[in-house]
């Protein structure tokens, strides 16, 4: 057990925060900044929020050195809401687009973007259980295609690209809920990155979109407003009333950031969080990763017991030593150590010697 009692939590997301954000949370909730107004309480139109968000925007296009001419939004309905909000936007009914299908996720996007237009999978690896991403050249983007959808960290399957994929000359849309701000990334290279905040931003209810001159002013006509692009840019994130103390925690996690490093120190420590891990299990035949060594995903690492009928007892005994969340997704089973930027080292370490232990008596 950690600080208040706290376990060391590796769920999925919603997942951990960091302990400083989560008591600066508790006390803006009475008064937030020696406004007199509570956290929960304060107007979206007030000057108050408006600095938290504008502060929000600040930080995160700082953090991944998002270009000036791009556009940052905070919205609500989750990255689902996006695998079909991105599609009108950017393709309608007349247009086209292909998906690198590497997990559930990316599959559900596609599924949301065939009832807008004509998307299909480009690659596809169900069959082999998803346990790699593509590499380049394995794949082919039709010529007419409007874009290349791909989620970039696949939170299931615990796979993850390492570099970016080749869209052949089309625009780059990526579902990067489940790694944002904890890997590198050029968001230069991507016309629309969406991700929900809940697992490496903070909290559930705030979806970050940024979108590219191109996207922002796609002409399709006809949508309906709270799903145009074009609505939200035109208001500040503030057309309807958004997440107020989403954002706000948002913010506070992007503030930890930058005090701890900014995205390279993130990217520093998740490395070291995996390397415990995967180098653990990398030196016995007792655990199984699930992923491919060259797809393994820094932010979520899955793997089975070589004796599936132990995994029950993994689980217990872990939840017994304070570590929870740890139970894999129904499609894999066995195992998942969530491990996103506020996981701490500490807790990695904790999993580790857990782990070591626990072979010992049942290798
Ligand atoms: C969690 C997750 C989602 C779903 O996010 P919601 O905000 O719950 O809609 C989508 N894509 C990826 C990669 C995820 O990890």
């Amino acid at each position: 057990m950690g600080a208040h009692g706290r376990i060391h939590n590796f769920g999925a997301g919603p997942a951990v925060l960091p302990l400083e954000v989560v008591n600066e949370f508790s006390e803006a909730l009475p008064n937030l900044g020696g406004s007199g107004f509570g956290l929960l309480e304060v107007s979206h139109r007030s000057g108050t929020f408006q600095e938290v968000i504008d502060s929000a925007v600040r930080r995160l296009r700082k953090i991944l050195s998002v270009p000036d001419e791009y556009e940052v939004l905070f919205l609500q309905g989750g990255a689902s809401t996006q695998f079909y909000m991105t599609a009108l936007n950017l393709m309608g009914k007349m247009g086209k687009a292909d998906f690198l299908v590497t997990g559930g996720w990316s599959q559900k996007a596609l599924d949301e973007a065939a009832k807008v237009g004509d998307a299909v999978a480009a690659w596809d690896d169900s069959k082999n259980g998803f346990k790699s991403v593509p590499k380049n050249g394995s794949y082919s983007v039709r010529e007419d295609s409007d874009y290349l959808h791909y989620t970039s960290n696949n939170t299931l399957f615990g796979t993850q690209f390492h570099s970016l994929p080749d869209s052949q000359g089309k625009p780059r849309v990526v579902d990067a809920s489940s790694d944002i701000c904890g890997m590198p990334i050029d968001v230069s290279e991507h016309d629309v990155i969406y991700a929900g905040a809940q697992k490496n931003l903070g909290p559930s209810g705030v979806t970050v979109v940024i979108l590219s001159p191109w996207a922002a002013g796609r002409p399709e006509e006809g949508i309906p407003t709270m799903l145009d692009y074009r609505t939200h840019i035109n208001k500040g994130s503030m057309f309807n009333t958004p997440n107020t103390s989403g954002i706000y925690v948002l913010d506070r996690v992007l503030a930890w950031m930058e005090r701890n490093g900014g995205l390279e120190g993130a990217i520093e420590r998740n490395q070291k969080k995996a390397d415990t891990l995967y180098g653990l299990m990398d030196g016995s035949d007792f655990w199984r990763p699930h992923a491919s060594k060259d797809s393994r995903s820094m932010m979520n690492v899955t793997w089975r017991l070589a004796d599936e009928g132990l995994e029950g007892s993994f689980l217990t005994e872990a939840e017994e030593n304070g570590m929870g969340g740890l139970r894999g997704h129904r499609s894999v089973g066995g195992i998942r150590a969530s491990i996103y930027n506020a996981c701490p080292l500490e807790s990695v370490e904790t999993l580790a010697s857990f782990m070591s232990d626990f072979e010992s008596r049942h290798g």
